[in-house]
């Protein structure tokens, strides 16, 4: 590009300014607001923008890319390595420490790699690290206070899912025994089907057509309430329990900076896991607890007696209900009484969202 920036004299004198990373670090919001603000990384306050020695240590500290105003390519950053009179890079720039000289330069993405190829593919790898544990950390920062959230919202529901676990394995006990049918094979599909006697025209052998009876299936109603007769046990409570102990684990109480400033990155990556599954596995026995109780509701029995009234339906079998009780039987004299405790309606807690933005 033959476009020539105009770069004062003193922006190549070095500023060693920053004799330790720590330093180094404290000017890097002020670099990036800087950068934000006008575009133009070399002309920070103590850019150094004479070229580096090379074989020089390099660490880097931060990455950029300029702002929309100067994306075009004769607005680009110039570069101290290769091209420090012409734009020559926009994105993914690199704010770098050299410790030696005590300076910093913004470079462009992968300029380094020409003065000491080693030394800059280690500083690449080390920022990455580094750049996992910053956001690691942030992450759980934001979150992980959310832990006893979750903890107390689970253990709260605690006499719902038991009386939900109690009703469901109730229910189960009384098909096995007094209906003695395999309901599931019937409703699990999520919806009620009945038999319906078809008739159609048929040509007998001697050419006449003649009117045949035959059977056919046909779908009543939608059934999405089936999982209160789901043959599998709910260990509702049980899980929840499981949930909450393994939640309790991350509760650090007032130590929460300290203690997740100090883990090392496997255990703060297994921190991070262990949050996003416990609220993941609270999710999941919410919704399975809804799905269950959602059946002994009255929209859902009364879509159940009107299949088990029908005269196509394929079960004997007779079910009533209300908010306080559940009947179930092979027919109405033979019924058998579920009671649905207090407990089995109340609400189940709201669960927090975890947050994902990064600083
Ligand atoms: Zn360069």
């Amino acid at each position: 590009m033959s476009l020539q920036l105009d770069i004062p004299d003193e922006f190549f004198d070095p500023k060693p300014f920053y004799r330790t990373r720590d330093a180094a670090e404290a000017v890097l919001r002020e670099i990036k607001e800087h950068i934000k603000k006008t575009g133009e990384p070399h002309t920070w306050r103590h850019h150094t923008h004479a070229k580096p020695v090379a074989g020089a240590r390099i660490v880097y500290l931060g990455t950029f890319d300029l702002p929309e105003s100067h994306q075009a390519p004769d607005r680009h950053a110039p570069c101290p390595c290769c091209s420090p009179r012409a734009p020559k890079f926009s994105r993914n720039g690199k704010i770098a420490w050299f410790p030696d000289e005590h300076v910093i330069r913004m470079i462009g993405p992968e300029c380094f790699q020409t003065l000491n190829p080693e030394g800059h593919w280690e500083a690449v790898a080390q920022f990455d690290r580094e750049e996992a544990a910053r956001r690691t950390i942030s992450y759980l920062l934001q979150n992980i206070h959310l832990a006893s959230e979750i903890r107390e919202t689970v253990l709260a529901a605690g006499p719902t899912l038991t009386a939900i676990d109690q009703v469901h394995t109730a229910l189960r006990n009384r098909i096995d025994e007094f209906v003695r049918v395999d309901l599931w094979r019937h409703v699990g599909r999520g919806e009620l089907n009945v038999h319906v006697e078809g008739r159609r025209l048929r040509r007998a052998r001697g050419g006449a057509e003649e009117v045949e009876t035959f059977l056919d299936i046909q779908r009543l109603s939608l059934f999405p309430e089936c999982k209160m007769f789901s043959p599998k046990t709910s260990h509702l409570a049980g899980r929840m329990t499981t949930c909450a102990k393994r939640l309790s684990f991350l509760e650090f109480g007032d130590e929460v900076q300290e203690r997740v400033r100090h883990m090392e990155q496997m255990e703060r990556a297994k921190a991070a896991r262990m949050l996003a599954s416990g609220l993941n596995t609270a999710r999941n026995i919410f919704a399975d607890a809804e799905a269950i109780r959602s059946g002994f509701k009255p929209l859902s029995i009364s879509t159940l007696k009107g299949w088990t009234k029908h005269k196509g339906c394929p079960v004997r079998l007779y079910i009533d209900g209300d908010y306080g009780n559940f009947y179930i039987g092979a027919d109405e004299s033979h019924r058998m009484r579920i009671e649905l405790p207090e407990a089995f309606w109340n609400t189940l807690g709201r669960l927090p969202e975890i947050s994902t933005a990064l600083d």
